[in-house]
């Protein structure tokens, strides 16, 4: 056991089991694969950590990220992990996509789910990959572990291509990953410079980035890898659907998240995605990746905006009122277009849902419209 990795309580040093983050205490040094950190939503599922969500009992993705006191070498400007922040936060007491995430001992979290602590709510397991020297060797002995102790929940990789190379994907490949993700977020090289490389001091390369979502298409196939997509950071409608009708055309889906100013984040003073646009995009991603839609049919304004979606009338009427496209878009659970990776709140506040974590009601899909007309107006109280 790491010597650091205790905590003291008034008469004795007790082992760390589990870690809420605080930074008014001093952090215990908790490393991967020892300790995993984990979604506020995947704790509260599993009975760590009290708590209720608006509108969902929980979250069927155990959305768990590799740890270490050294924290994440890159820099991207929206991220809440984001190395320039470690003067003022510990990497485990950080905010990522809006939540906390509380840390545990990856045995016990392997333990609690066996035991059905999460009552078979969870659909998947995804490894969130940080830049860091370990991370790796870490993630393929948590995933070799997963697909050992727990084969009943398929495992999907959150990648950092900075430190991957093809064969790497072939072993995740082997070992039973069954999707692969490269978080691309930025869509346009510009944004990327600007936002992940060196506009930010920042290891990230949009072209290699690009070539881990090719190999990704060559060694996991059609419909087992994908990308993540954020809609806010000063892309067009139009270039964030070429890119993600390109990803489709290859095979994959697009994991789609509303730009959030997160706090601590290099913009965190940033406008949060415009409802109307991000409603749009939305609403084209869908048709792009499950409706059998093509962003080279849809219509485009000189700003770029989404005027026309290239499908029949009463198609798109259907979709709008069925409230799909406007859910968390993410890696399947047991139906293939509704995530499992439902995220709750990870983009946008529980007064003002952008990505709905349930499925949406007749009075949701009402406000969204009014959305994409341009109204100002509040949807998922
Ligand atoms: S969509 Fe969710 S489960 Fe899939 S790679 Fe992204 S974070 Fe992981």
């Amino acid at each position: 056991m790491e010597a650091n990795a205790l905590t003291t309580t008034s008469d004795s040093i007790q082992p760390v089991r589990f870690y809420q983050s605080d930074y008014h205490v001093r952090t215990p040094e908790m490393r991967s694969p020892e300790f995993v950190q984990m979604s506020t939503a995947a704790a509260i599922t599993l009975g760590l950590t009290p708590g209720k969500m608006h509108r969902t009992p929980c979250t069927h993705c155990l959305n768990l990220l590799v740890t270490y006191p050294e924290g994440c070498r890159a820099n991207c400007a929206y991220c809440g992990l984001a190395r320039h922040r470690e003067e003022a936060r510990d990497y485990a007491d950080r905010n990522f996509i809006r939540v906390d995430w509380p840390t545990a001992r990856y045995d016990d979290v392997i333990a609690r789910v066996k035991a059905g602590a999460d009552h078979g709510r969870f659909e998947r397991m995804c490894i969130s990959m940080i830049t860091h020297p370990r991370s790796n060797d870490d993630t393929f002995v948590l995933l070799e572990r997963w697909v050992c102790e727990v084969p009943r929940v398929p495992v999907s990789i959150l990648s950092n291509p900075t430190t991957l190379e093809k064969d790497d994907l072939e072993r995740m490949r082997d070992i039973g990953t069954d999707i692969f993700t490269v978080a691309l977020d930025a869509v346009t090289p510009a944004i990327f410079e600007r936002t992940r490389g060196k506009g930010v001091d920042s290891p990230h390369k949009f072209g290699h980035y690009w070539r881990a979502i090719e190999w990704a298409a060559e060694i996991f196939g059609p419909e087992k890898f994908g990308a993540h997509l954020i809609c806010g950071l000063g892309e067009t409608e139009r270039e964030i659907l070429e890119v993600a009708q390109a990803i489709r055309d290859m095979g994959g889906h697009n994991h789609m998240f509303a730009f959030f100013p997160e706090r601590g984040s290099l913009m965190e003073d940033w406008p949060p995605a415009d409802r109307g646009q991000w409603r749009r995009v939305q609403l084209a991603r869908y048709i792009i990746d499950y409706a059998g839609g093509n962003a080279r049919d849809m219509e485009f304004d000189a700003e770029g905006r989404v005027t026309g979606y290239g499908v029949p009338r009463a198609t798109l009427e259907a979709l709008i009122d069925s409230g799909k496209p406007f859910r968390t878009s993410g890696c399947p659970g047991r139906q293939d277009d509704v995530s499992a990776c439902n995220r709750p709140y990870g983009d946008s506040s529980p007064t003002d849902i952008l990505s709905f974590p349930f499925a949406p009601q007749r009075r949701d899909v009402e406000k969204v419209r009014r959305q994409m007309n341009g109204e100002n107006v509040r949807a998922g109280i």
